[in-house]
């Protein structure tokens, strides 16, 4: 296992889109240890998702962190994620993102969506996502069309450095 380097915001990679797996490249012990690296990655960054694209692989494969209770998580590894929302009504959330480090700002997004995916035994899977953990899927699926979460917020005034971000905004969500 290897931590692998998080690319920032301006690299080009980070704005291209990234193709599909095939069942057989999934299952390769070459995509097992992308895994293991990227979960590496995403934990010593403090992450709560993360994708392929932000380690320079252009393919379509994310990390999402789905918050339980007592902060913790449990982590979804996703294989060519397809939404489907299933209430437009959105929600703002105050994100964050490892390649734009030291800021967050508001982002209105649909709160109920679904999500099929292939998961690492490159099995169908389908889940129906709610509230903050649709934010992070639809964040990590962004990053697999070459969209920034910066790229969402209507508002430029709604970009704050995370310290700023905590003093003044963070009691704005729930
Ligand atoms: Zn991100």
């Amino acid at each position: 296992m290897a931590r692998r380097e998080v690319l920032r915001m301006g690299n080009p990679l980070l704005r291209q889109a990234a193709s599909d797996f095939t069942v057989e490249e999934i299952k390769t012990n070459e995509t097992k240890e992308l895994i293991q690296d990227m979960i590496e990655t995403m934990e010593a960054e403090e992450g709560i998702g993360l994708a392929a694209p932000q380690i320079g692989i252009l393919k379509k494969l994310a990390l999402v962190g789905i918050p339980k209770e007592d902060d913790d998580y449990e982590l979804l590894i996703v294989f060519n994620p397809v939404i489907r929302v299933i209430d437009e009504t959105t929600a703002g959330c105050w994100e964050g993102c490892l390649s734009v480090p030291g800021l967050r700002g508001l982002v209105e997004r649909p709160q109920k969506i679904e999500v099929e995916y292939l998961d690492d035994q490159a099995e169908p899977q389908k889940v129906i996502a709610e509230g903050f953990a649709a934010t992070v899927f639809q964040h990590e699926i962004d990053h697999l069309y070459g969209t920034l979460y910066i790229d969402r917020i209507k508002d430029t005034k709604n970009i704050a450095f995370t310290e700023e971000f905590l003093k003044f905004h963070a009691s704005d969500e729930d």
